[in-house]
């Protein structure tokens, strides 16, 4: 049996300089906190747990020497009550989302109202929405357009993590009602470029692994994509949910993983794989 990687899989960029910044932090002997989890993935947020580095849900609750803002980055407010409890900031704010907070602060300053095409409850876009100085806007439906204010100015920008084609189809709508809309594609290409690569390796295998959080969006996501190509396709958390029944008749097998997925549980599936099919060579290597 051969066992085939995604050429993209795993965590992001962001994630992952989140991830190592909280380490870093923990490294220098300080009481590490995160404002939520760091990441959307249970085994990983129970092995930083363990680690030290703890998810606490509310501003209230934060103590300790360090608070570490996660790649979707915060309000500003948040910013100012840490400082102003004297707490040290580690900053993960992805730059990617930090390029979209510069653009609230910047465009509505310029008197546009933000117009983000994304979902209203998501951290990133809360945080945001804490950077316009204006009313602004979250739309995830063309037909909410409809709905903005006669007089409203749009800027548009895009959460990072929603699908491309979404966030072109809130532009045209946006476009034919208002003139002339300033409009920036802040689409992060992680969540594409995972895509592709599952799309790509579904078309040649017999069977799929998607190793990621059931609670993880853009896991199930590349499940969905998967399946439609590989009906045998299955989201699994951890290696202990693969069936050595699961393989029977399969002769090239594909792992893919989520954006908040580490790397040791993906490489704790290759293993399990492998004793499966009787120690056989990689076939392709992960390039992320
Ligand atoms: S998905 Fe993109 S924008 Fe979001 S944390 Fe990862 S690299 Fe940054």
């Amino acid at each position: 049996m051969d066992i085939l990687l995604a050429d993209v899989l795993g965590l992001c960029f962001g994630v992952r300089r989140a991830i190592t910044l909280a380490e870093d932090a923990l490294r220098a002997g300080q009481a590490v906190y995160t404002l939520g989890p760091l990441v959307h993935n249970p085994q990983e947020v129970a092995r930083l747990s363990d680690a030290g580095i703890r998810a606490l849900e509310t501003l209230e609750a934060l103590s300790g020497d360090t608070v570490v803002i996660r790649a979707h980055g915060a309000r500003p407010e948040v910013f100012e009550h840490l400082q102003q409890e004297g707490i040290t900031i580690v900053d993960a704010t992805c730059p990617f989302v930090a390029k979209s907070q510069r653009l609230a602060r910047n465009l509505t300053d310029q008197g546009y109202n933000l117009v983000i095409v994304g979902h209203p409850g998501h951290p990133e876009v809360q945080g945001i929405l804490g950077y316009a100085q204006n009313p602004a806007y979250v739309i995830t439906d063309p037909i909410e357009v409809a709905a903005l204010p006669r007089d409203t100015i749009p800027a548009v920008i895009a959460q990072t993590t929603v699908n491309e084609h979404t966030f072109l189809d809130m532009v045209e709508a946006i476009v034919a009602r208002f003139p002339h809309p300033q409009v920036y594609n802040t689409v992060c290409s992680a969540t594409r470029e995972r895509q592709d690569a599952a799309r790509r390796l579904a078309s040649q295998v017999d069977a799929v692994y998607v190793v990621g959080g059931r609670e993880s969006s853009n896991t199930n996501r590349l499940a969905e994509i998967c399946r439609a190509l590989c009906p045998a396709t299955r989201l699994i958390e951890t290696a202990a949910e693969i069936a050595a029944d699961d393989m029977q008749g399969v002769e090239r097998v594909g792992i893919t993983a989520g954006a908040s997925t580490p790397d040791w549980l993906i490489e704790q599936v290759v293993a399990t794989l492998r004793t499966l099919a009787g120690e056989v060579p990689l076939v392709n290597k992960n390039e992320r």
